[in-house]
């Protein structure tokens, strides 16, 4: 969403929210501190949401209602020019990746693959210089990965997870935590990945299948923007969603 049009639309009346799960009555400065943040729970079909639509409604804790200082000052972060280039870029490869906007009524038509989006965005912003951090389950995966950008004309540095093979006991992990118990595991090392693509000055970082925390130590030491082709789930193929489209059912153990 353009800055410009999220506090035009955090200006306009509200009305009152009927399916919400909690109605707003006082919301924001009348009721004090502002509720948190509970944009998971809204509850109003996504054309009711006042983010969503100009005459929509709310529940309780919606930032569009209750935050418009943080509001304002996180869109003043959109005028300074790296920023603003980039969210611009993000937002034009957003639209590009839907076909025939330009009907009416419009029914959203996605034509692209993310490894394109990710390649179309990458050229949108001139980058020649990709990192391509991978864990070592994913390196078939990777090495196609790799490929595919270098045919695209990129640059490609890539680092396995396990890169360095510095062992396990350096973080205080025993035998017995080890994934394969009697052997000198490499611990996986994603602060090395990243300063391997900080020294080689990659301009945008993109993961694949780097383990839950291990990313984000990533995200934390890499100095270029960061992008993720693919999360690791070692059940589902890859496809963490398919736990939370069956939690209802088959994955019902999820709920505690
Ligand atoms: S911003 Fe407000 S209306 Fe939008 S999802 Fe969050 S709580 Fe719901």
């Amino acid at each position: 969403m353009k800055p410009e049009a999220a506090s035009k639309r955090s200006t306009q009346k509200i009305q009152p929210a009927k399916n919400a799960k909690q109605p707003q009555k006082k919301i924001g400065k009348a009721a004090g501190r502002p509720p948190r943040p509970d944009c998971g729970a809204c509850g109003l079909p996504m054309n009711r949401r006042v983010c969503f639509s100009a005459d929509g409604s709310a529940s309780r804790g919606c930032p569009t209602l209750t935050q418009k200082t943080l509001l304002a000052k996180a869109n003043r972060e959109y005028g300074k020019p790296p920023v603003h280039e980039f969210a611009r870029q993000a937002s034009l490869q957003e639209a590009a990746c839907y076909a025939n906007r330009h009907e009416r009524p419009y029914v959203m038509q996605p034509t692209k693959t993310r490894l394109q989006e990710i390649g179309e965005f990458a050229e949108r912003m001139g980058y020649r210089r990709l990192g391509l951090a991978f864990c070592i389950g994913l390196a078939g995966e990777a090495c196609r990965v790799e490929e595919i950008l270098k045919n695209w004309g990129f640059e490609v540095v890539s680092a396995v997870c396990k890169a360095g093979k510095t062992p396990k006991s350096l973080i205080g992990i025993g035998d017995e935590d080890q994934i394969f118990q009697g052997t000198d595991e490499a611990m996986c090392n994603p602060v090395f990945q990243a300063k391997l693509m900080n020294e080689a000055a990659t301009q945008f970082n993109i993961l694949l299948g780097l383990c839950v925390g291990h990313d984000s130590l990533f995200f934390q030491y890499a100095q270029a923007p960061t992008t993720v082709l693919a999360v690791k789930d070692r059940v589902t193929g890859h496809n963490p969603l398919a736990a939370v489209y069956l939690s209802d059912t088959y994955y019902k153990k999820l709920i505690r």
